[in-house]
């Protein structure tokens, strides 16, 4: 489908929970958050539906994130539920990493091909601190398994905070040059827990780039996989690649193709939308898949043009980011 700005929309966005083992400071509440309980949020069966739906739309990209995904009961079921829809032609999942290993072979075994793994800091304190009470071995551990399973490509996210990881930025872009790791270096967003969120902890691309350029020589590099709005690089002599998420300095809405449902069923043209279709209503009401193909076209038409983030977040937006799927 094109969408009223000439985009073609053919990805979708689930948030398959809120609920978290992890409480990073810029995302969640130090105590959480009401989760919400098993009939509020779309059960499996419901999911692979829409997605069917989504797909006779031309949806045929699919990323699952949350919250947490993988704490979301019988992922691996979904997993079969989606790959089994032929029009889908990549399934990939966003993940802190901390349950993965241990589910890495059933997932892949699923038909899950790619993954990305969100990481601030490789220093363990570090981690500590930013996600409240998270362990980085698992993690450490999962991206080594996610190698060893041959997934590609594998993306680490590092949410760059002046202050806080961006004396990491070298030990990041090393990552990418010892391994056929794909980081992408994300400019931090006035989304979700705001109380961390502050204008000087805002680093641009530019000088994250500028940083990286200092030690290694940089190489234009083909868009990886995913179709996301990073902008790649090679490092020479390396083996992956670094990637730059600038969703401050130089939105890219103009090449967004993507649309969000959230755990409760929400449908959002954008992460900054305020409006939503309640998808679980109208499967509640019993709509005929048709109904339902009208109800992501209205999303689609609506969409809007651009994100308003730098004019600021909008308290007045009732969804955090873990709520409607980073
Ligand atoms: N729990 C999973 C994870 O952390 O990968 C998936 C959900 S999380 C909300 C998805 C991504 O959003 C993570 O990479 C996280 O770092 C990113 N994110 C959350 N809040 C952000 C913010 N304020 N600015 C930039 N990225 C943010
Ligand atoms: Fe959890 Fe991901 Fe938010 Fe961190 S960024 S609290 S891991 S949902």
């Amino acid at each position: 489908m094109i969408d009223e700005h000439g985009r073609i929309i053919n990805y979708l966005r689930i948030s398959l929970t809120d609920r978290c083992n992890l409480r990073c400071r810029y995302c969640m509440p130090e105590k959480g958050i009401d989760n919400l309980g098993h009939y509020t949020i779309l059960s499996l069966e419901d999911i692979a539906r829409l997605v069917r739906i989504a797909s006779q739309l031309g949806i045929c990209k699919i990323r699952l994130t949350g919250g947490e995904p993988l704490v979301r009961r019988n992922i691996v079921q979904l997993l079969h539920y989606i790959t089994d829809i032929p029009i889908i032609d990549d399934l990939a999942i966003t993940t802190n990493g901390i349950l993965f290993a241990d589910m890495a072979e059933d997932l892949k075994q699923a038909g899950l091909k790619r993954v990305n793994f969100s990481l601030d800091s490789l220093v363990e304190e570090k981690f500590r601190y930013i996600t409240r009470q998270g362990d980085i071995a698992p993690v450490k551990k999962a991206i080594f398994k996610a190698l060893e399973l041959g997934m590609e490509p594998i993306k680490i996210n590092m949410v760059v905070i002046r202050g806080f990881n961006d004396d990491e930025i070298l030990d990041f872009a090393k990552l990418a040059f010892d391994y056929p790791l794909h980081v992408r270096f994300i400019e931090f967003m006035p989304v979700g827990d705001l109380l961390f969120w502050k204008q000087d902890r805002l680093l641009s691309s530019q000088e994250t780039r500028r940083t990286i350029k200092n030690h290694y020589n940089l190489l234009p590099a083909k868009n990886i996989e995913g179709n996301g709005p990073a902008r790649y690089y090679r490092l020479e002599d390396g083996q992956g690649s670094i990637g730059f998420i600038s969703p401050m300095s130089n939105h890219f809405c103009a090449e967004c193709n993507r649309i969000r449902l959230t755990a409760e069923g929400g449908l959002r043209g954008c992460l900054y939308d305020k409006e939503e279709v309640d998808l679980r209503e109208a499967l509640k009401k019993g709509y005929s898949d048709d109904e339902i193909k009208e109800l992501f076209i209205k999303v689609i038409k609506g969409k809007p043009s651009r994100h308003n983030m730098n004019d600021g977040w909008g308290e007045d937006n009732k969804r955090k980011m873990y709520q409607i799927g980073g």
